[in-house]
Protein backbone atom coordinates (compact mmCIF):
# COMPACT_ATOMS: atom_id res chain seq x y z
CA UNK A 1 0.00 0.00 0.00
CA UNK A 2 1.28 3.75 -0.89
CA UNK A 3 -0.53 5.23 2.56
CA UNK A 4 1.32 5.47 4.87
CA UNK A 5 -1.15 6.38 8.12
CA UNK A 6 -0.25 7.70 11.64
CA UNK A 7 -2.63 7.45 14.31
CA UNK A 8 -3.12 10.43 16.82
CA UNK A 9 -4.92 10.10 20.08
CA UNK A 10 -6.55 13.02 21.07
CA UNK A 11 -8.90 14.19 23.61
CA UNK A 12 -10.17 11.97 26.00
CA UNK A 13 -11.36 8.75 22.90
CA UNK A 14 -10.68 10.31 19.56
CA UNK A 15 -8.21 9.51 17.22
CA UNK A 16 -7.91 11.70 14.60
CA UNK A 17 -5.64 10.56 11.19
CA UNK A 18 -2.85 11.41 8.96
CA UNK A 19 -2.28 9.92 5.68
CA UNK A 20 1.02 10.25 3.85
CA UNK A 21 2.06 9.50 0.19
CA UNK A 22 5.65 9.39 0.10
CA UNK A 23 6.15 9.94 -3.92
CA UNK A 24 3.82 13.10 -3.87
CA UNK A 25 4.90 14.51 -0.40
CA UNK A 26 0.81 15.03 -0.08
CA UNK A 27 -0.58 14.57 3.52
CA UNK A 28 -3.79 14.79 4.54
CA UNK A 29 -5.50 14.78 8.03
CA UNK A 30 -8.97 13.16 9.01
CA UNK A 31 -10.76 14.55 11.48
CA UNK A 32 -8.80 17.09 13.14
CA UNK A 33 -10.37 17.33 16.28
CA UNK A 34 -7.66 19.41 17.91
CA UNK A 35 -4.83 21.22 15.44
CA UNK A 36 -1.81 21.22 17.77
CA UNK A 37 -0.75 17.55 18.33
CA UNK A 38 -1.48 17.19 14.58
CA UNK A 39 0.45 19.94 13.43
CA UNK A 40 3.17 18.22 15.43
CA UNK A 41 3.02 14.68 14.92
CA UNK A 42 3.35 15.63 11.05
CA UNK A 43 5.92 17.54 12.12
CA UNK A 44 8.62 15.19 13.51
CA UNK A 45 8.04 13.22 10.55
CA UNK A 46 8.87 16.37 8.19
CA UNK A 47 5.60 16.37 6.81
CA UNK A 48 3.62 19.18 5.65
CA UNK A 49 -0.77 19.18 6.04
CA UNK A 50 -1.48 19.42 2.33
CA UNK A 51 -5.29 18.49 2.56
CA UNK A 52 -8.17 18.09 5.56
CA UNK A 53 -10.70 15.11 5.22
CA UNK A 54 -13.72 15.51 7.35
CA UNK A 55 -16.57 12.96 7.32
CA UNK A 56 -18.98 15.09 9.29
CA UNK A 57 -19.89 18.83 11.38
CA UNK A 58 -19.08 17.48 14.53
CA UNK A 59 -16.95 19.87 16.65
CA UNK A 60 -14.70 16.77 17.74
CA UNK A 61 -14.04 16.09 14.32
CA UNK A 62 -13.61 19.72 12.98
CA UNK A 63 -12.43 21.68 15.79
CA UNK A 64 -8.47 21.85 14.52
CA UNK A 65 -9.59 22.69 10.65
CA UNK A 66 -8.83 26.46 11.22
CA UNK A 67 -5.80 26.50 12.73
CA UNK A 68 -4.17 23.55 10.80
CA UNK A 69 -5.13 25.69 7.29
CA UNK A 70 -3.66 29.11 9.02
CA UNK A 71 -0.56 26.61 9.88
CA UNK A 72 -0.11 24.90 6.20
CA UNK A 73 -2.43 26.91 3.68
CA UNK A 74 -4.26 22.56 3.67
CA UNK A 75 -7.56 22.84 1.08
CA UNK A 76 -10.87 21.16 3.40
CA UNK A 77 -12.92 18.58 1.83
CA UNK A 78 -16.19 17.85 3.24
CA UNK A 79 -19.81 16.69 3.40
CA UNK A 80 -21.23 18.56 0.77
CA UNK A 81 -25.00 18.17 3.01
CA UNK A 82 -22.99 19.82 6.11
CA UNK A 83 -21.11 23.10 4.02
CA UNK A 84 -22.42 25.31 6.52
CA UNK A 85 -20.75 23.93 9.73
CA UNK A 86 -17.14 22.57 8.15
CA UNK A 87 -15.30 25.37 8.69
CA UNK A 88 -12.97 26.66 5.62
CA UNK A 89 -14.44 24.09 3.58
CA UNK A 90 -13.20 24.32 -0.06
CA UNK A 91 -14.44 21.34 -1.21
CA UNK A 92 -17.83 19.92 -1.05
CA UNK A 93 -17.98 15.92 -1.55
CA UNK A 94 -20.65 13.29 -1.66
CA UNK A 95 -21.94 10.21 -2.74
CA UNK A 96 -19.47 8.69 -5.93
CA UNK A 97 -17.40 11.59 -5.37
CA UNK A 98 -13.22 10.54 -5.50
CA UNK A 99 -10.84 11.86 -3.53
CA UNK A 100 -6.90 11.99 -4.05
CA UNK A 101 -4.04 12.05 -2.10
CA UNK A 102 -0.86 11.65 -4.25
CA UNK A 103 -1.90 8.58 -6.35
CA UNK A 104 -4.26 6.66 -3.31
CA UNK A 105 -7.76 7.50 -4.69
CA UNK A 106 -9.96 7.96 -2.29
CA UNK A 107 -14.36 6.58 -3.27
CA UNK A 108 -16.59 8.78 -0.97
CA UNK A 109 -19.28 6.84 0.37
CA UNK A 110 -22.71 8.41 1.46
CA UNK A 111 -23.45 7.40 5.07
CA UNK A 112 -25.84 9.66 6.59
CA UNK A 113 -27.22 8.54 10.16
CA UNK A 114 -25.24 9.61 12.91
CA UNK A 115 -25.24 13.26 11.16
CA UNK A 116 -27.54 14.14 8.27
CA UNK A 117 -25.09 14.43 5.40
CA UNK A 118 -22.32 12.34 7.26
CA UNK A 119 -19.21 10.48 4.54
CA UNK A 120 -16.61 7.78 4.52
CA UNK A 121 -13.61 7.87 2.73
CA UNK A 122 -12.65 4.26 1.07
CA UNK A 123 -9.24 4.24 -0.54
CA UNK A 124 -9.91 0.77 -1.83
CA UNK A 125 -6.53 -0.05 -3.88
CA UNK A 126 -5.07 0.89 -0.38
CA UNK A 127 -7.41 -1.58 1.88
CA UNK A 128 -8.04 1.12 4.39
CA UNK A 129 -11.37 2.93 5.42
CA UNK A 130 -12.16 6.59 7.16
CA UNK A 131 -16.07 5.97 8.66
CA UNK A 132 -15.22 8.70 11.02
CA UNK A 133 -18.72 8.19 13.92
CA UNK A 134 -20.44 5.45 11.46
CA UNK A 135 -18.71 2.12 12.51
CA UNK A 136 -16.84 1.38 15.26
CA UNK A 137 -15.28 -1.57 16.49
CA UNK A 138 -18.31 -3.51 17.88
CA UNK A 139 -20.33 -0.77 17.41
CA UNK A 140 -22.03 2.18 15.57
CA UNK A 141 -22.68 6.51 15.65
CA UNK A 142 -25.43 7.11 18.12
CA UNK A 143 -28.23 8.33 15.88
CA UNK A 144 -28.69 11.94 16.61
CA UNK A 145 -30.07 13.09 13.09
CA UNK A 146 -30.87 9.51 11.13
CA UNK A 147 -33.01 6.74 11.98
CA UNK A 148 -32.11 3.41 12.49
CA UNK A 149 -32.69 2.97 8.70
CA UNK A 150 -30.48 5.07 7.98
CA UNK A 151 -27.73 3.36 9.50
CA UNK A 152 -28.92 0.15 8.39
CA UNK A 153 -28.24 1.16 4.79
CA UNK A 154 -25.20 2.77 5.93
CA UNK A 155 -23.77 0.18 7.54
CA UNK A 156 -24.38 -1.90 4.69
CA UNK A 157 -22.26 -0.15 2.49
CA UNK A 158 -19.44 -0.22 4.39
CA UNK A 159 -20.02 -3.65 4.90
CA UNK A 160 -19.39 -4.36 1.18
CA UNK A 161 -16.24 -3.61 1.62
CA UNK A 162 -13.64 -6.50 1.69
CA UNK A 163 -13.24 -8.33 4.35
CA UNK A 164 -9.46 -7.68 4.60
CA UNK A 165 -9.98 -3.65 4.71
CA UNK A 166 -8.48 -1.86 7.13
CA UNK A 167 -10.91 0.77 9.75
CA UNK A 168 -9.33 3.77 11.06
CA UNK A 169 -12.68 5.52 12.78
CA UNK A 170 -12.28 8.34 15.03
CA UNK A 171 -13.23 7.03 18.55
CA UNK A 172 -11.40 4.25 21.06
CA UNK A 173 -14.98 3.50 22.11
CA UNK A 174 -14.28 -0.56 21.76
CA UNK A 175 -14.24 -1.94 25.63
CA UNK A 176 -17.77 0.01 26.03
CA UNK A 177 -19.03 -1.16 22.92
CA UNK A 178 -17.64 -5.13 23.29
CA UNK A 179 -19.51 -4.95 27.56
CA UNK A 180 -22.77 -4.54 25.34
CA UNK A 181 -22.13 -7.05 22.70
CA UNK A 182 -21.42 -9.63 24.80
CA UNK A 183 -24.92 -9.15 26.39
CA UNK A 184 -26.48 -9.11 22.21
CA UNK A 185 -24.62 -12.17 21.35
CA UNK A 186 -23.30 -14.40 24.39
CA UNK A 187 -22.99 -17.29 22.61
CA UNK A 188 -20.40 -16.03 19.97
CA UNK A 189 -16.97 -17.48 20.38
CA UNK A 190 -15.36 -15.13 17.81
CA UNK A 191 -16.76 -12.05 19.70
CA UNK A 192 -15.40 -13.89 23.25
CA UNK A 193 -11.90 -14.08 21.49
CA UNK A 194 -12.01 -10.65 20.45
CA UNK A 195 -13.39 -8.99 23.15
CA UNK A 196 -10.21 -10.93 25.33
CA UNK A 197 -7.85 -9.62 23.05
CA UNK A 198 -9.35 -6.20 23.47
CA UNK A 199 -9.12 -5.80 27.30
CA UNK A 200 -5.63 -7.39 27.19
CA UNK A 201 -4.43 -4.37 24.69
CA UNK A 202 -6.20 -1.77 27.19
CA UNK A 203 -4.87 -3.29 29.90
CA UNK A 204 -1.76 -2.16 28.17
CA UNK A 205 -3.05 0.89 27.23
CA UNK A 206 -2.57 -0.17 23.12
CA UNK A 207 -5.32 1.26 20.88
CA UNK A 208 -7.69 -1.24 19.41
CA UNK A 209 -7.65 0.48 16.02
CA UNK A 210 -7.55 -0.06 13.31
CA UNK A 211 -9.74 -3.43 12.82
CA UNK A 212 -10.62 -5.32 9.92
CA UNK A 213 -14.36 -5.28 8.28
CA UNK A 214 -14.26 -9.01 8.78
CA UNK A 215 -13.36 -8.85 12.44
CA UNK A 216 -17.10 -6.80 12.29
CA UNK A 217 -19.07 -9.21 10.07
CA UNK A 218 -18.11 -11.49 12.77
CA UNK A 219 -18.92 -10.17 16.11
CA UNK A 220 -20.51 -6.23 15.29
CA UNK A 221 -23.78 -6.68 16.89
CA UNK A 222 -25.58 -3.52 14.81
CA UNK A 223 -23.61 -4.84 11.74
CA UNK A 224 -24.81 -8.54 11.94
CA UNK A 225 -28.70 -7.21 12.85
CA UNK A 226 -31.35 -8.44 10.66
CA UNK A 227 -33.06 -5.52 10.03
CA UNK A 228 -33.12 -1.74 10.95
CA UNK A 229 -35.49 -2.48 13.71
CA UNK A 230 -33.13 -4.77 15.01
CA UNK A 231 -30.35 -2.71 14.36
CA UNK A 232 -33.13 0.33 16.25
CA UNK A 233 -33.50 -1.70 19.11
CA UNK A 234 -29.90 -2.25 19.48
CA UNK A 235 -28.69 1.15 19.46
CA UNK A 236 -31.59 2.11 21.97
CA UNK A 237 -29.97 -0.54 24.46
CA UNK A 238 -26.88 0.96 23.64
CA UNK A 239 -27.91 4.39 24.27
CA UNK A 240 -28.98 3.36 27.94
CA UNK A 241 -26.23 0.20 28.76
CA UNK A 242 -24.49 1.21 31.58
ZN1 LIG B 1 -19.73 12.57 15.78
FE1 LIG C 1 -16.97 11.99 17.23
Amino acid sequence: MSLEIVQVPVLSDNYVYLAHDAASGETAVIDPAVAEPVLEAAAARGWTITQILNTHWHPDHVGGNAAIVAATGAKVTGPKDEVARIPGIDRPVGEGDTVSIGASRGRVIGVAAHTAGHIAYAFEADGVLFPGDTLFAMGCGRLFEGTPADMFAALGKLMALPDATQVYCAHEYTQSNARFAVTVEPDNADLAARVASVNARRAQSLPTVPFTIGEERATNPFVRAASAAELGARRAAKDSFR
